[in-house]
């Protein structure tokens, strides 16, 4: 036809099940399944094509169709009772902030990738999920609490299999108007623009607001009209491109967006930042202060005093660091505008690297997030200690277990990955206002009052729709890759529901070692292909567009699912996302993960996986060697590293093969025991996962031990240091100038009488000598340092006038101690010991 012009007819809600509208523009949703049913009832067809979106549901779905359930009694009983849930979670008052933390200082949080629903691909994987579930958590905490982060229009990237089972990527263009997105608007009504000059550029940003519950994530989108099509692009692909795109995307996110908290005027008394990503925002908050009349170490100071920073990578290579001349042209202004000189910011962030050959010195963003924050920690109880270890050489003089970097533990969003079954059985047993109770472990305890029976038919339905689905995904992958119709009929026999069903879904990081299960491939077939007692694995995940090695583990996978004796049994899903994700942690009977330990800094999948029966199956890492209790699922290899990586990949394959056929198959497989009540050892190690894994590893005990370790504390230091225009910053950051100008003058010297054996209790004497130079000898901390194995035992030394200080040191224990003495200076204040930066060892 000749067209003349178009027009698009929206559906109109009728009016008894009008608010659907409302309710889709808060990801409440995502998290409360009875909620998706009311979009995927109106179609399913366009619910599942357009991955799982409430908001294009309502943009394409028929009129006659919502006509019809509008008139449905039974549709809008169930709408009914949602919006008066949804309306309860909203109103309350009463929330665990409320009452537990009631002065704490809003909190912005800052993360490069926020993986809060499979519509919004704006992640990548573990450190994503676990920045939107940290939203939902603080959500239901009731927190004061915004998230700023990156609306990537191309998202990360769709995974594709190839014939050859190899990975490619596509990108898809979002379109932003049929996500549960909006554009934020000024008091003045309009919308919300923030400018930031990157290099010589001035790129404009738009600001979209995403609700989360009671909590607002703001995203940053650079790809407007106002911007040259460079320009547009900073926000087009995650992680997408090289070291020139990344630094310009870290300026965006860290000062577009403290720009875009203040244009909206969001309250902000703690900042957060997730990773290094987001350290510059440093920056624009210094600038602020600068701009306002304060000097630059006094407005760092001030900065720096309420800022948190999670640091997420154990190995030195994951932690960006950029070479000068590229950190001149995007930062380049930045030291005149701060008022201070290119060696001090630099300084910052230094961090001398050898590249090529040559030791350059180096912008490193998560030294400069260190610099920027007053609080740091790892993921994990050994992952802090690998951090402290990792960034001890940026204290000197200190012993890493100084460092400055604690712990605390990740979790997942339990409601988000528990299926709609599982919650209504727990609900048979716990409180009734369990779901807002979930880190009470006593709470748990009730899990035992499930019958085996009703969980496994819970277990039995979760399976049998994650095979449904696996079978579906590997249909449509084979009809794209143009299968005939003898191999689209043989996915009708893929995964047997009788069949012990093992799970691996992740990023394809090398370090993950997805393929350490086919080490032994004829020992592998004999646990799979064992006629009475079956095995069967399913696996997914996504490798970095530029990780061949990592492509190059799938493709192995790949080929291992079309040999003969895995048809069937072993099999590989494309595009792993939180779809994926969430049926396959409902679906499997165990959960493995096998990372070549101590790289994995948490994990949390697994946590997923127990919060719905599936006992974890893993190396002790992250997460894991704390979770573990030997009822609550099985370990992979001991508590060590390896110096021969080739050693310890057989070392954990022995170990996994060994567990899975001596432990887990023989015990999945086993009748009910009559000397246990009926009950079977199976039954009985699903009951353990979900009672110790869901309350330790909520998401909930996660952020409250942000909010008691970290928020609560930096919102009182935070106000201390800033009152009365900065005051205490500004004496502060003057003292440490002095003490740091003085240091190269003051002197030490120490004497320690020590016999050549000594008794448990035993005291020596230890005696320094010390020039203080200018430094008020009150600010001088000297002190001696026994050091027996790893840890160090700190005893301060007496003044004893004239210089010198002495003290009666005691042996506590037996063992070797070596006995140092050192001196720090310090003052009250400070946020801890090693804060000024100054050791000095005798
Ligand atoms: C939970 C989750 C992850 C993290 O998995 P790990 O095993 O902890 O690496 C990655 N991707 C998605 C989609 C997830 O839901």
């Amino acid at each position: 036809m000749n067209v003349i012009g178009q027009v698009t007819v929206l559906p109109q809600l009728p009016s008894v099940i009008g608010r659907l509208s409302e309710l889709a523009y808060n990801l409440y949703w995502s998290w409360t399944p009875q909620a998706q049913d009311l979009y995927r009832d109106l179609d399913a067809a366009i619910w599942e094509r357009f991955q799982h979106n409430p908001v294009r549901v309502l943009l394409e779905v028929s009129q006659e169709r919502l006509t019809q359930a509008a008139a449905d009694a039974e549709y809008v009983d169930r709408y009914t009772r949602v919006m008066a849930d949804f309306d309860a979670y909203m109103q309350k008052r009463d929330t665990w902030a409320s009452g537990h933390a009631p002065g704490l200082a809003p909190v912005a949080y800052f993360s490069m990738e926020y993986g809060l629903h499979e519509s919004l691909p704006i992640y990548s994987g573990g450190l994503g999920v676990l920045a939107g579930d940290h939203c939902k958590s603080a959500s239901d905490l009731g927190l004061p609490f915004t998230a700023v982060g990156m609306l990537f229009h191309q998202g990360y990237f769709r995974q594709l299999l190839n014939k050859e089972g190899w990975q490619e990527e596509a990108y898809d263009e979002l379109d932003l108007t049929t996500l549960p997105l909006r554009p934020t608007h000024t008091a003045g009504g309009e919308e919300v623009r923030v400018k930031v000059q990157i290099g010589e550029r001035d790129v404009h940003v738009r600001v979209w607001e995403l609700a989360v519950g009671r909590i607002r994530v703001l995203l940053l989108d650079a790809n407007v009209p106002e911007n040259s099509e460079e320009d547009r692009k900073l926000t087009a692909r995650l992680y997408g491109g090289n070291q020139e795109l990344r630094i310009q995307q870290y300026v965006l996110l860290g000062v577009a967006g403290i720009r875009a908290l203040r244009a909206l005027n969001v309250p902000a008394g703690v900042y957060h930042m997730n990773e290094g990503h987001a350290a510059l925002l440093g920056l624009e908050r210094v600038r602020e202060l600068v701009e306002g009349g304060l000097d630059f170490r006094t407005a760092t100071e001030t900065v720096a005093s309420n800022t948190l920073f999670t640091t997420h990578t154990p190995v030195p290579a994951g932690n960006d660091a950029f070479a000068y001349d590229l950190v001149d042209r995007y930062l380049g202004q930045w030291p005149a505008r701060l008022h201070t000189s290119r060696e001090e910011l630099y300084g910052l962030a230094r961090q001398d690297q050898l590249w090529d050959g040559h030791w350059v010195p180096t912008f490193s963003m998560t030294v400069f997030a260190l610099s920027m924050s007053r609080a740091a920690n790892g993921v994990s109880e050994l992952h802090g200690q690998v951090s402290r270890d990792m960034w001890k050489f940026l204290y000197e003089g200190a012993e890493a277990e100084e460092v400055p970097i604690g712990h605390v533990t990740n979790g997942a969003h339990n409601l988000t990955f528990t299926s709609q079954a599982m919650r209504d059985l727990l609900g048979t047993v716990l409180p009734q206002d369990w779901t807002e109770r979930l880190q009470e472990e006593e709470m748990w305890q009730a899990v035992e009052e499930l019958s085996d029976t009703q969980l496994a038919d819970v277990q039995l339905d979760m399976k049998r729709e994650m095979i449904a689905f696996v079978r579906r995904r590997l249909r449509e992958q084979l009809t794209r890759n143009g299968a005939g119709a003898a191999d689209l009929a043989a996915v009708e026999g893929v995964l047997s529901e009788n069949a012990l069903t093992i799970g691996f879904a992740r990023r394809f990081a090398t370090y993950k070692r997805a393929t350490l299960l086919f080490r032994d491939r004829a020992r592998l077939s004999r646990i799979v292909n064992d006629p009475a007692r079956p095995v069967q694995f399913v696996f997914a995940g996504k490798a970095h567009p530029a990780d061949n090695p990592g492509k190059a583990f799938i493709q192995e996978i790949y080929r291992m699912s079309q040999e003969p004796e895995f048809r069937g049994k072993i099999v590989i899903l494309e595009n792993y996302d939180m779809n994926v994700a969430r049926h396959l942690v409902q679906g499997v009977d165990i959960w493995l993960n096998n990372p070549r330990r101590p790289l994995e800094a948490s994990g949390t999948s697994g946590m997923k996986a127990s919060f719905n029966g599936a006992p974890n199956f893993s190396v002790l890492d992250g997460w894991w060697r704390e979770g573990y209790d030997g009822t609550n699922g099985w370990p992979i290899g001991e508590e060590r590293e390896y110096a021969d990586l080739n050693v310890q990949d057989d070392a954990d394959a022995y170990s996994l093969y060994q567990t899975l056929e001596n432990q887990i198959v023989p015990l999945y497989y086993a009748p009910p025991q009559a000397d246990a009540g009926g009950r079977s050892g199976w039954a009985q190690t699903v009951r353990r996962a979900i009672q110790t894994v869901s309350p330790r590893f909520s998401m909930q005990r996660q952020v409250i031990d942000y909010v008691q370790g970290y928020y609560l504390p930096l919102t009182e230091r935070g106000a201390l240091l800033a009152a009365g225009g900065s005051q205490r910053a500004r004496e502060i950051a003057s003292w440490k100038s002095w003490v740091r100008q003085q240091w190269p003058h003051t002197s030490l010297h120490a004497a320690a009488q020590l016999p050549a054996t000594a008794r448990p209790g035993e005291k020596v004497e230890v005696q320094a000598t010390v020039n203080p130079a200018g430094i008020k000898p009150g600010e001088l901390r000297v002190e001696a340092v026994l050091k027996r194995g790893d840890h160090i035992t700190r005893v301060p030394l007496e003044a004893q006038g004239d210089g010198k200080y002495s003290a009666q040191v005691p042996l506590e224990d037996s063992g070797l101690y070596s006995v140092g003495v050192r001196m720090l200076p310090e003052i009250e204040g400070l946020s801890n010991d090693l804060e000024a930066g100054l050791i000095k060892w005798a």
